[in-house]
């Protein structure tokens, strides 16, 4: 075994991710000690002067298998309103007759003046027979064409166990608005037919995207969802890249439909990882909060003056399709995905069978039901992750505490979604993306992406906890700021002890060597990752 001595750095050392300049010693694949005083020798010495060494990043939520194709489709963030969409569906039908689907990613559908997306009739006359695909920023809600819809084998009629997730007009005729498990139904069918049309290139595309995660100093990834058949593809791809990759699996038909019980999933480990599911107890764009009654007339009022804003009733419209369930002291949107006779039988499938879950629950409604039912069935903390929780009050931060369940939250939205959540007011009722409550009641947080719902750079994630600005500057809500180590713990040694792999233990002797490498105070704006190592290599480099 190589010995490698790191001197000149600032370490971010221990379970604790204290900075401190050190020296840091590595044997081979793993640590084998670092410290303050006379470095020991070694066989090698890399001075890394000015730089910081950071545990490697650990992203808990990521989907690589959908991020690997979005170079595939176009970009709709900019897009300002349904004029903007539809020419860009006609230039895309234009430019490539052979796509087997237009393919466009991230539309923030709240900013246009129309609050709607394209319906599939205006897509069809921009893009005549052709299947076109335009998923909103949170990949929950998209438009699909007639031919898309057919070629997902949507019904066209009403009933099913789809129900409110296809919009219909009076006549009953799919809209080409889907929702949750009828848009990851589509979804999933225009993946798979657009690897088909890629052919043998699929490894490439996907090695591509593990190269990208490297190159910003993630040195393990989670998907937080693979359709089952394609586990053994996963497998293959953990065998090509150095990168650490672990995923979650779940319905073969699409991410968001019910889970199928723990007889479905693929015989374990999943890569660096073991077993897990992914359960969706709301919804992204419908998802299920519980508000104080005075919340009703103030989103109303956030609505209105948006819409004034955009001289256009498309924000109104939208709100008022919303459901709201009035009571005498709160109100609440119906969007649970299960009752809890279900989720609670699933809970207890999966947990017999040892499959760790990944709980979906934006809402604090959602967030609540979960925790109350992994308490209930007496799921070992070890099997339990909730996801996002991004709207929360001290008694669900204190249910899902006493869950043991680990929380993987995601302050890259605060850049990109904080103006649409400020629009709509929510954050004078609720916490949101609340890490500092979290943390004081005593839940083990994790930091993720959600990458490309979220912003995939973990530098940026990183500053986001700390500094909670949105773009102009404002802050939201700045007493839920984490503190730098807490930030860098939630996003390296807290996440890996999430997953039950390798690295919850930080840089120390014994652990693996697994490394992200910064120019500069990884909080400086300017700094970058310049080298990523796994297991005692480097795996990239600038
Ligand atoms: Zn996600």
């Amino acid at each position: 075994m190589t010995t490698r001595l790191i001197t000149g750095a600032t370490v971010w050392s221990g379970p604790a991710c204290t900075p401190e300049p050190a020296w840091l010693l590595l044997d081979g694949g793993r640590v084998a000690g670092t410290g303050t005083g006379a470095p020991p020798p070694a066989d090698e010495v890399v001075d890394l002067a000015g730089h910081h060494v950071l545990p490697g990043f650990v992203d808990v939520h990521l989907h690589l298998t959908q991020a690997a194709w979005y170079p595939h489709g176009g970009d709709a963030w900019r897009w300002r309103g349904l004029a903007d969409a539809l020419d860009a569906v006609r230039a895309a039908a234009a430019a490539d007759p052979a796509a087997p689907w237009l393919l466009f990613w991230d539309a923030a559908r709240w900013t246009w003046p129309e609050g709607r997306l394209p319906t599939a009739r205006e897509l069809d006359q921009a893009a005549p027979g052709r299947r076109v695909l335009i998923s909103t920023a949170d990949m929950h809600r998209g438009a699909v064409s007639p031919a898309g819809l057919a070629a997902a084998g949507l019904p066209a009629g009403r009933g099913g166990e789809l129900g409110d997730d296809i919009s219909r007009d009076r006549r009953g005729r799919p809209t080409g608005e889907l929702w949750e498990a009828a848009f990851g139904i589509a979804l999933q069918r225009a993946l798979t037919d657009t690897e088909d049309h890629a052919g043998g290139g699929v490894g490439a595309v996907l090695a591509a995207e593990a190269r990208r995660c490297l190159s910003l100093g993630i040195t393990h990834a989670h998907d937080p969802y693979v359709p089952p058949g394609w586990h053994d593809r996963m497998t293959w791809l953990r065998s090509a890249t150095p990168l650490r990759l672990s995923w979650a699996t779940g319905p073969a038909a699409g991410m968001h439909s019910p889970a199928p019980g723990p007889d479905a999933a693929p015989g374990g480990p999943y890569g660096d990882s073991g077993r897990e599911v992914k359960l969706f107890a709301d919804g992204g764009d419908r998802c299920a909060i519980r508000l104080p009654s005075r919340a009703a007339l103030g989103l109303l009022r956030g609505a209105v003056q948006q819409s004034l804003r955009l001289r256009r009733p498309g924000p109104l419209r939208e709100a008022l399709r919303r459901r709201l369930v009035i009571r005498p002291r709160h109100v609440h949107t119906p969007y649970l995905r299960y009752t809890d006779t279900e989720l609670a039988r699933l809970m207890a499938r999966y947990a017999g069978a040892g499959v760790r879950m990944r709980i979906h629950a934006l809402g604090n409604l959602a967030g609540g039901q979960a925790a109350r039912l992994l308490q209930q069935a007496g799921v070992p903390p070890a099997l339990a992750t909730i996801d996002h929780l991004m709207l929360l009050d001290p008694a669900t931060a204190d249910r899902v505490a006493a869950s043991g369940a680990s929380v993987s939250y995601q302050p890259g939205f605060i850049p990109r979604y904080g103006d649409m959540l400020t629009g709509m007011r929510v954050d004078r009722y609720a916490t949101v993306l609340g890490g500092r409550r979290l943390l004081q009641a005593g839940v083990p947080l994790v930091l993720s992406s959600d990458y490309p719902s979220g912003p995939l750079d973990p530098l940026a994630n990183l500053r986001a906890a700390v500094d909670r600005r949105y773009p102009g500057g404002r802050e939201l809500q700045p007493e839920e700021a984490l503190s730098r180590e807490e930030a860098v713990r939630a996003a390296t040694v807290s996440a890996a002890a999430s997953l039950g792999a390798l690295g919850a233990g930080g840089i120390q002797a014994g652990q693996p060597a697994d490394l992200a490498v910064c120019d500069g105070d990884p909080f400086a704006p300017a700094t970058r990752v310049t080298q990523t190592w796994v297991a005692g290599t480097v795996a990239w480099s600038s």
